[in-house]
């Protein structure tokens, strides 16, 4: 059968509706695939040009006799967008979706830069002037003053933008300190950041043996044309973006460039201003709040070669350096590196494969790394560097496993332990903030016993049971459901329960046990509003409450010195969520909110509340152990098959029709089907009825990857001859969170 390419010709103007169909050559059906680059004969004079292969097909869009042959594969195409077109050709076979939305991934829509007015905050007086300010403030309690003042002593000038948001400085405390004098208010129009000319010099770190040897052996390396995959595995403090610097500056010396992906909500000011002191205005920023002119403007001034770094979420990963150095990847584990919008890739694979066509190096980094990159550093694919001591001093807090087992069999009924309690009213005493963190995530409610911890799993898929209606339990993998039953069959309680427990309950019970404290709540009934999160971090860091109550938001990133507690309520809620990555997930937001508490001068407390105080995830967590959760959790990721040890493929299937989406699960089940592979389900999916749309979803498990990509593409011929009315499918690879 003859094979025939979609080419798109013109790169410059980049009109993805525009293509032209030509014949692939037999002697060519092997090096041409999506995204090559390819010579074709074009116009009247059969001009010979460059074009990308957008997509190929057996079924000929015009007559056969009107259809030219490709000339060959353009072997010169190596240009930084060449390459990223190849790339979106490999997301588009490895994690599905259309190459349309894979270009569009890669590449940045073309835009003018618009004009956008950027305020900055510059300090009015000396800098005594400026820290005698700032004494006053701390013993008046003006926190936010304070907060800007100490920002702008670190760099006389700060962006607005950067006070309100990362800093929880309020406008208003921004105005006072404006009518005081103290500081002026300016407004700058341009792409920079527009504080540059005034970012302060100072004096760095003798880096320590460790981190000396990390920074020569990879920049080492990757200068002289090896290079290689690593893992910088480090607490929070240990000195690792100090590493990060000292790599670029290398690599910049060498004319290679850096591309560093980190968590938006992880970049704060203070790294921020030490990549300006190290590069200065060769810094490119990359974040959301970006309009699509200023994104471009940032990819072109990286295309000349102008930059050394690029900063960003991962969608900096595609930017078009001239001489790709290295990409790191910061704080690696966190699931926003994995895209939850067609195309659904995995950052860390597709840097992966960007650094193996560019020939430049990948670096990982993380205080509790992801198991991909552990199972990584196992099979010899990353080399595994350590960073053990903490730089920046204070001590790591103490930490308690609270087992509610125990409570209850002692007449505590209330969510909180008696430890926990005893804490609480020690913080209110000595004016001190906590944090109680509620890890819910998603809506799944498990079944468990209250007396003993006996948690319902399915017998197939050794993930927990989810309760629906009063009556059944179903896994989410494989449909099986059973029956609730009235009495544990552990120990014969009757305390079996689903597990459903809301912020805005905990609140009213905080209250009730402490009368008089103030609370803020935090989750997505109080964040719904643009500006709300900010608002609330703003008050607490005001300490305008004593205690902030909250989802996973309160976690990540803020540092607030005067939080001493933190209170992790339900530990099992982030274990038991149905899926296999609940043991990974509590791992890393039970560690992480051990490092939330005691910042600042005086020491934390952490009590982690739990009915299973014997899992290793939650034990290991305790004593901030990674190797030991690794081992055990490798185990239980190899005798089922989940990733990182085997691969899985999950299919949603969405239709306004109940017997719709089943049907078409039914068959696309049916055309996966295959050698080494194993369907599970398909069965109603997690949230199985959503905006007047059912969903069923259907697992594809094979430990060989490819099998999983065939199984797609076998998936999707099936789909074309399906009744899709009202009803689209979408896949994902090795999925970071539930259906
Ligand atoms: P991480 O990225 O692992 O959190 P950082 O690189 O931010 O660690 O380092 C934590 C703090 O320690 C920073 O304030 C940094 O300036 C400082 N620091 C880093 N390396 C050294 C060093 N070798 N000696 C002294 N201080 C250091
Ligand atoms: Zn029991
Ligand atoms: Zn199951």
């Amino acid at each position: 059968m003859a094979l025939y390419a979609d080419v798109i010709i013109d790169l410059s103007s980049f009109r993805l509706d525009r293509c032209f169909q030509y014949r692939v050559p037999d002697e060519y059906r092997d090096s041409i695939e999506e995204g090559s680059a390819v010579t074709v004969p074009f116009g009247k004079g059969d001009r010979r040009i460059r074009g990308y292969v957008l997509s190929l097909t057996d079924t000929p869009a015009l007559e056969e006799s009107r259809i030219k042959d490709i000339s060959g594969p353009d072997t010169d195409a190596v240009s930084p967008d060449d390459i990223l077109i190849r790339l979106a050709g490999w997301i588009r076979r490895n994690y599905g979706g259309t190459m349309i939305q894979a270009l569009r991934t890669v590449l940045p829509v073309k835009a003018r830069s618009g004009v956008r007015v950027r305020k900055l905050v510059s300090l009015r007086v000396s800098q005594e002037e400026c820290k005698e300010k700032l004494s006053e403030c701390e013993k008046k309690n003006w926190h936010g003053k304070a907060r800007a003042l100490s920002a702008l002593l670190e760099n006389p000038s700060v962006p607005y933008e950067m006070l309100t948001g990362k800093l929880h400085v309020s406008s208003n405390t921004i105005q006072s300190l404006k009518r005081s004098g103290i500081v002026e208010v300016s407004e700058k129009t341009g792409s920079d950041p527009g504080f540059l000319d005034r970012v302060g010099e100072k004096e760095r770190p003798a880096l320590s043996p460790e981190q000396e040897e990390i920074i020569s052996g990879i920049s080492d390396a990757t200068v002289s044309g090896e290079p290689g995959r690593y893992l910088i595995h480090g607490i929070t403090g240990s000195g690792k973006t100090e590493v990060y610097l000292g790599i670029a500056e290398n690599l910049d010396r060498a004319g290679l460039q850096t591309i560093m992906l980190i968590p938006e909500i992880a970049l704060t000011f203070q790294t921020l201003i030490r990549f300006y002191r190290r590069f200065g205005d060769r810094v490119i920023v990359l974040n959301s709040s970006m309009t699509p002119g200023e994104r471009f403007a940032g990819m072109e001034k990286a295309r000349s070669g102008d930059a050394a770094v690029v900063i960003g979420p991962r969608s900096a990963l595609f930017t078009p350096f001239p001489k790709l150095g290295a990409v790191i990847i910061d704080e690696e584990h966190e699931t926003s590196y994995k895209s939850q919008s067609p195309p659904r890739y995995h950052t860390r694979e597709t840097a992966a494969e960007l650094c193996r066509m560019r020939g430049a190096s990948l670096v990982l980094g993380s205080a509790t790394p992801s198991m991909e990159a552990g199972y990584g550093v196992e099979k010899g694919e990353y080399r595994y560097l350590s960073l053990k001591r903490r730089l920046t001093g204070g001590t790591l807090p103490d930490v308690t496993v609270a087992d509610m087992r125990e409570e209850l069999k002692n007449g505590n009924y209330s969510p909180f332990s008696k430890v926990l309690q005893e804490r609480m009213r020690t913080v209110l005493e000595r004016n001190e903030q906590g944090m109680l963190f509620l890890n819910r995530r998603g809506v799944a409610g498990f079944v468990s016993c209250r007396a003993c911890g006996y948690v319902y799993k399915c017998p197939h898929c050794d993930v927990s049971l989810t309760q629906h209606g009063e009556k059944t339990m179903r896994c989410h993998y494989c449909g099986h459901s059973e029956m609730k039953p009235d009495r544990c069959p552990k120990c014969g309680s009757k305390y079996l329960m689903g597990f459903k427990a809301g912020t805005e309950s905990i609140e009213k019970k905080v209250r009730e046990f402490l009368p008089g404290c103030t609370t803020i709540r935090m989750d997505g009934d109080t964040t719904s509003r643009k500006g709300d999160y900010e608002r609330i971090l703003q008050k607490f860091a005001d300490h305008e409450a004593d205690f902030l109550i909250g989802t996973q938001m309160i976690v990540k990133g803020h540092d607030f010195p005067d939080v001493t507690l933190m209170g992790i309520l339900a530990a099992d809620m982030s274990l038991y969520t149905g899926d296999f990555r609940g043991g990974e997930r509590t791992f890393d937001l039970l560690t992480q909110a051990a490092g939330r508490a005691g910042r600042g001068k005086n020491p934390g407390s952490v009590v982690i509340q739990t009915y299973s105080p014997d899992n290793y995830a939650i034990m290991n967590a305790a004593s901030q152990d990674y190797s030991g959760f690794y081992e055990e959790e490798i185990k239980y990721r190899s005798l089922m098959s989940y990733p990182p040890v085997g691969h899985m493929l999950a299919v949603l299937v969405v239709s306004g029709s109940r017997e719709r989406s089943g049907e078409i699960s039914k068959e696309l089940a049916a055309a996966a089907a295959g050698d080494g592979i194993n369907i599970v389900g398909p069965a109603p999916a997690g949230i199985s009825y959503i905006n007047d749309r059912f969903r069923y979803t259907l697992y594809i498990k094979s430990p060989d990857y490819r099998k999983l990509t065939e199984a797609r593409d076998r998936c999707e011929s099936r789909s074309f001859g399906l009744d899709l009315r009202d009803t689209e499918i979408q896949y994902d690879f090795d999925p970071v969170g539930g259906w």
